[in-house]
């Protein structure tokens, strides 16, 4: 009896674990079909096949930027840079668990145990005339907001005058969960071990977690950043890149939810969502200038960073590193019009961008690729220190591992947001190597109003302020590399 019941226990406690990998099995075994050489015959064209999906699935046809972006992402003979590419039946797996939640979708093929691609019709012809609109989304990106618009979800007055802490990571990395190598695991390992870094976020590509959402990645990547984070040691954040072919990429930090290009197919859409999501929650811009869509080269690329007031605040940063290169590419450039860099473009449009960068690795080089981090002046080594730094733009750039540069303001560090008037500058640079600083430039709205050939490790000065500005300050050290601090805005 007692043996019985003891039997009935253990079965029960498999049958989770049992229906989860037949659910895999089922899901594979009809999707399999679509991806099949015989099921292309009637639909050869990929874009009749995601008209078909659209209709069978959602029976509607799909938006332009759906069409489109399905389009892009199915193209398996882009040479694109870092393009990420599916397949026809990972189209279905993303659209089948966009439209039931995984629970409903999960019961319904144990219930009916039947191929449900087979109740579609690939081969039903649309009448849907796909036209490319894109030059319609350039014009409405266009659109301008009041000044006033824009100052009402502007950060408000915020003085940084605490003592903080440094310490050293960055928010862009990839593993196997998307096309990097090894776990989220092996790189948060490498990145606290070998690279002594303070922090990591892994954060893989939008699309490769989301499909198959059977297997769980996008809950597992939290329940490994959650097992390597450990407050005053070690800060491991969870993140995922929305990687949209024709709009750019943006990492999304420590959200819940995960969305993905296809979901949210437009950097409009993205935004909204952002604004939905909670206050720990931040995004930055990805590689600017590296889309290279079709006939549009990168220039619908985040809208070309034109502003959206109501993402101000959760938008953080753009990078001024990615991977191997550094300033020299990421701030040192002309932009989408061949005038003003990435960065500047950004504030000067009205966002509060500040200065962040990721080593984007597709390798097990978490951290050790290169020296290039992303300092922050934080409270605590902890994910809401962290965090709150990222939020508060208390962010500097650092082409060299031992560097630290302080930008402050009447006390205030980067970051902060100073009612208009003279102020007094502070700008310290370090480096536990000894290494020489060389230059040390003072911006003023994307131009240099003052260059410092430091005599010390600190410098200071005394400057007149007004409203609307933003100043920030790059450091060059002998061997060449460079530092670049957020912003300092006055509001
Ligand atoms: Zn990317
Ligand atoms: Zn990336």
């Amino acid at each position: 009896m007692f043996l019985k019941l003891l039997l009935i226990i253990i079965c029960l406690l498999q049958a989770p674990l049992y229906a989860s990998s037949s659910i895999n099995q089922i899901f594979k075994n009809f999707i399999k079909n679509i991806d099949h050489p015989d099921r292309l015959t009637c639909n050869n064209t990929n874009t009749d096949f995601i008209i078909a999906a659209y209709q069978n699935i959602f029976e509607q046809n799909p938006t332009e930027e759906e069409l489109i972006n399905a389009l892009s992402l199915l193209d398996e003979s882009s040479d694109q840079l870092n393009l990420v590419t599916i397949k026809r039946s990972d189209l279905i797996s993303i659209l089948l668990a966009q439209k039931y939640d995984t629970d409903h979708l999960t019961k319904t093929i144990l219930k009916k145990e039947i191929h449900l691609t087979e109740d579609f019709d690939f081969c039903q012809k649309s009448g849907f005339i796909p036209y490319l609109p894109l030059d319609q989304n350039l014009d409405e990106a266009e659109e301008k907001y009041s000044e006033d618009y824009i100052k009402k979800y502007q950060l408000d007055y915020a003085a940084h005058t605490a003592d903080f802490n440094l310490y050293y990571g960055y928010m862009h990395a990839h593993t196997g969960f998307s096309d990097g190598e090894g776990t989220p695991e092996d790189a948060y390992t490498v990145g606290r071990d070998q690279a002594q870094l303070d922090f990591l976020a892994v954060t893989d590509h939008d699309i490769s977690i989301s499909i198959w959402p059977w297997s769980n990645k996008w809950k597992k990547s939290k329940s490994i950043a959650d097992q390597f984070n450990k407050s005053g040691e070690f800060v491991a954040i969870r993140g995922f890149e929305w990687s949209s072919p024709i709009y750019g990429h943006i990492n999304v930090l420590n959200s819940k939810h995960l969305i993905n290009c296809i979901t949210k197919p437009t950097v409009r859409s993205l935004y909204r969502w952002l604004g939905r999501q909670g206050e720990d929650v931040f995004a930055r811009y990805n590689h600017p200038g590296r889309t290279e869509f079709l006939g549009w080269g990168n220039k619908l690329e985040f809208n070309q960073l034109r502003v959206y007031p109501p993402a101000i605040k959760f938008m953080v940063g753009i990078e001024v590193f990615n991977g191997r290169s550094g300033l020299r590419k990421y701030y040192y450039n002309t932009g989408y019009n061949g005038d003003r860099n990435f960065f500047d473009t950004a504030n000067l449009n009205g966002w509060m961008i500040g200065a962040v960068g990721g080593q984007d690795n597709h390798n097990r080089s978490w951290g050790i690729l290169n020296d290039f981090r992303v300092g922050v002046w934080a409270e605590s080594l902890t994910r809401k220190g962290i965090i709150n730094a990222y939020q508060e733009r208390r962010t500097f750039v650092t082409e060299d591992k031992n560097a630290s540069l302080s930008f402050k303001m009447n006390g205030a560090q980067m970051g902060s947001r100073l009612q208009p008037g003279t102020k007094n500058i502070e700008i310290v640079v370090m480096d536990t190597d000894q290494e020489i600083f060389t230059e040390i430039n003072l911006y003023k709205n994307g131009d240099i109003i003052e260059t410092i050939t430091p005599t010390s490790n600190r410098e200071t000065l005394t400057l007149e302020t007004r409203e609307g500005e933003y100043y920030h300050v790059i450091a060059k050290q002998a061997d060449g590399n460079y530092l670049m601090s957020s912003p300092i805005w006055i509001k």
